[in-house]
């Protein structure tokens, strides 16, 4: 039943929590921590820790960072006017990388689902929404994920947003369906943006 020292175990126990690390995984961690230098593993440890508590939601976009409002909100030569809407922080990430846009964010932080009972006010819409009458925006791209979800979450917004005037658009179908924005590559996720198309 027990095999490892509890210390151990409590160690694999941790990691196997993590997305994507199954048990030989988790054991395969918790031996290199083992391994490690004590000076590496108090770095690991209070990275952990720093990352999770130095860190909040913007206030403006919703995006990850440690100062309020983040970079890309404080940033004078980011278009104010247009506003990309993501499902998840990761993807300003994935957008940033394509270099091609200019505008700021909006993070949802999820996407319709009615499956699993989340609704449009589970999930920043009304924040998005506060942020069009505040501000003069022009174009709101809908950048949703190629899923279900993603494509139910766009057209609730685009329905929402069009009768206010303002220009949405959703990005192309470069990225394959049921796929996710974090993992598109850089150049297919730029011509995904160019060859956005008004909805
Ligand atoms: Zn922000």
């Amino acid at each position: 039943m027990n095999y490892y020292a509890a210390p151990i175990a409590v160690l694999i126990e941790e990691f196997s929590k993590l997305p994507g690390i199954g048990r030989k995984s988790a054991q395969r961690l918790a031996f290199h921590v083992l391994n490690m230098r004590e000076s590496d593993a108090v770095n690991l440890s209070e990275a952990i820790l720093n990352a999770k508590r130095n860190t909040k939601y913007c206030s403006e976009c919703g995006n990850i960072t440690d100062i309020d409002p983040c970079s890309i909100c404080r940033n004078e030569q980011r278009d104010k006017n247009m506003i990309c809407v993501v499902q998840d922080p990761k993807d300003i990430i994935a957008m940033e990388k394509t270099k091609e846009f200019r505008g700021v964010y909006h993070v949802l932080h999820g996407a319709i689902s009615p499956m699993e009972g989340i609704g449009p006010e589970e999930i920043r819409i009304k924040e998005l929404l506060i942020r069009l009458q505040k501000y003069d925006i022009e174009e709101v791209i809908l950048a949703t994920n190629p899923t279900i979800e993603g494509e139910a979450t766009a057209m609730y917004i685009s329905k929402l947003v069009k009768p206010s005037g303002i220009k949405v658009t959703r990005i192309a179908h470069g990225i394959p369906v049921g796929g996710d924005l974090e993992y598109a590559d850089e150049v297919t996720l730029s011509k995904a943006l160019e060859g956005r198309r008004e909805i």
